[in-house]
């Protein structure tokens, strides 16, 4: 059965501050906020602020630089217009930018003001802000100020649509049911909680022991929109089935519209999502499924057991931290068994999976250069993807390498107990005895304490795996649960040259130059234009042929056109062609140990 279900709000705009009075706040100072629309294609968020209750002289009005979840320094600052500030008599007030992220505003014997400014929203993703004729997202921590040293201060906020029935998706609790006002109890969860506001779909709910868990979006899509949210439930009650508690009363999964990208919050999560009848099938739905898994394991593992950098935030510089590679990598891990748990698809789907992630992380020059906790660290220069140009050879992706660490520990704690403990029982403790008993993040020293004493062993070689960028002893590892990995460097056909070439507008441009090969050690580089080949005009056809037609030992000219427009010739001398396959397969006589700790890692009837 097709759903296309669109929902239209009627609203009764209420004066916020009226509501703001209905709302118990502690005395004093007193802060709410209302955001208007109303003119899309000027792509502008009016902001306004009414602060009571401040001290006398001046305040500190302050704008993060960063989303917690999405690790680059945002320009909201720089998208901040039309600033101003009134006392209640109207008068203007002065103030002054006192560095990039703070606003000074001088009120002198003035307790009450309002500021207004301005927001430009003109990018759509879900780290920014974004505003059309159709819809319009806020990013929380580019609209928002708070005051500064007072991110604890609760605040009211009024969402003015644009037009008269929109509806707001948002992590944020209303305010008396008024589904246009809402209370933050501080910044923190203000700035967890983005808000989509729009005609908005909803696709059917679903309870996981008695909470709500909706889905909520912009164009949504046409196609089962039943059996979707079917199997997402199933992820859902595999994630909540292996921690063992629901940390809110409810969730919302709220899809942006199309893109890419997802960013985890408290109570929600904010995904780009255009569904077509592509989720008809069960592997149109496998990719969107663990993407949505993972942003909802992300509740657990980043926002509740999170590194202890990771907040209380330092939203003026953004927050480094070793430990992304727990924090999204085994996330990473954990997206691909939930639907294994779920029983959405066999085991052998997840054992290629990691065969293919090994391949990709082992084919990579950057994990013979990085470590996992130099590229998490790393991760605010590099960009949360690794590096766009040259660089590219060396950085490694914690969202690659982290999940096979996950394996590697799992199958590890399992080896050392005899199947009794896993990496689960390492997520429950951090989840339990940290978060819900200390009310804060782990230390490194405290995440691998605990992986240690799950183990009840020292876990050196581990850790020296994700300290630095020793060679992983795979076949040890995998042997644990019965499996055996093909290591085998062998020789293909053709020769080795280590470039890779795309044609853009008529030229052979080299995308990416391997650390080491022959076309490193002569100096090509990502961004170069090739123009001819042994003599030939260069085409990506031809030097396919060419290398697939060479021997290793032969030497293939290039011609190369440099930046200042001359050309120079450069001999390449081949290579042999090597490849590992990394296949992974199960042993044909396994031990009743190496059986136990697969089928306890696969789940039986894998
Ligand atoms: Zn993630």
């Amino acid at each position: 059965m097709i759903y296309h279900l669109r929902h239209f709000f009627s609203v009764i705009i209420f004066n916020f501050l009226l509501m703001a009075i209905g709302h118990a706040q502690p005395e004093g100072l007193k802060l709410h906020f209302s955001v208007a629309m109303d003119d899309p294609a000027a792509q502008l968020f009016q902001v306004q602020m009414v602060c009571e209750g401040l001290d006398t002289g001046y305040t500190d009005l302050k704008i993060p630089v960063w989303m917690p979840g999405y690790y680059q320094v945002l320009n909201y600052p720089e998208k901040i217009q039309n600033f101003r500030v009134m006392e209640d008599n109207g008068q203007a007030i002065r103030w002054e930018k006192a560095n990039r992220v703070t606003w000074r505003v001088y009120h002198g014997v003035e307790t009450s003001l309002t500021v207004a400014y301005e927001v430009l929203a003109d990018r759509p993703f879900v780290a920014t802000n974004f505003l059309s004729e159709e819809r319009a997202y806020l990013a929380p921590g580019g609209i928002f100020m708070h005051l500064a040293g007072k991110i604890d201060q609760p605040a009211t906020i009024t969402i003015i649509p644009n037009r008269d029935g929109e509806a707001v998706a948002t992590g944020l609790e209303t305010v008396d049911n008024n589904p246009l006002h809402f209370y933050a109890p501080d910044f923190d969860v203000l700035y967890d909680s983005p808000l989509l506001v729009g005609p908005l779909d909803t696709l059917p709910s679903f309870e996981v022991r008695g909470v709500p868990h909706r889905f909520v979006g912009y164009q949504l899509g046409d196609f089962d929109h039943q059996t979707f949210m079917d199997d997402l439930k199933q992820v859902v009650e595999a994630a909540v089935d292996m921690i063992g508690d629901i940390p809110f009363e409810a969730y919302t999964f709220i899809g942006i519209g199309p893109g890419a990208g997802g960013i985890e919050h408290l109570n929600s999560t904010m995904v780009s999502f255009s569904g077509s009848e592509r989720l008809n099938t069960f592997e149109g739905r496998k990719g969107v499924l663990s993407f949505l898994g993972h942003e909802y394991f992300h509740h657990y593992n980043a926002k509740r057991i999170r590194p202890i950098e990771l907040g209380p935030f330092d939203y003026d510089h953004g927050s480094r931290t070793n430990m992304l590679w727990v924090a999204e990598g085994i996330t990473a891990y954990y997206d691909e068994l939930l639907l294994r748990r779920a029983g959405l698809v066999a085991g052998e789907d997840i054992i290629k999976t990691f065969e293919r992630t090994i391949r990709s992380v082992e084919s990579s020059p950057g994990s013979r250069f990085q470590s996992v906790t130099q590229a998490s660290f790393d991760t605010w220069s590099d960009g949360p993807f690794g590096r766009k140009n040259d660089e590219l050879n060396k950085t490694v992706s914690y969202y690659e390498k982290g999940p096979i660490l996950g394996l590697l520990l799992d199958l590890k704690i399992r080896q050392e107990t005899s199947n009794k403990r896993s990496l689960d029982d390492v997520m429950r403790s951090l989840y339990f005895d940290i978060y819900k008993k200390e009310g804060r993040g782990y230390t490194e020293e405290e995440f691998r304490a605990i992986c240690e004493k799950t183990a009840g062993v020292p876990l050196h070689e581990f850790f020296s795996y994700v300290y630095s960028v020793q060679p992983i002893d795979y076949a040890k590892y995998l042997g644990y649960a019965g499996l055996k990995i093909d290591l085998e460097p062998r020789i293909q056909p053709g020769a080795y040259l280590g470039i890779r070439v795309a044609e853009k507008e008529g030229k052979l441009i080299i995308n990416q130059v391997e650390w080491n090969s022959p076309a490193w050690y002569e100096g090509l580089r990502r961004d170069q234009e090739i123009i001819g080949i042994n003599g030939q005009p260069a085409s990506a056809a031809l030097l396919e042929e060419q290398l697939m037609n060479s021997s290793p030992g032969e030497i293939l000219r290039f011609e190369m056109k440099l930046a200042d427009g001359s050309t120079r010739m450069v001999p390449l001398l081949l290579e042999e062609k090597k490849e590992i396959s990394f296949a992974i397969e199960r042993v044909i006589s396994p031990s009743a140990q190496q059986q136990a700790i697969l089928d306890g890692w696969l789940g039986t009837n894998h």
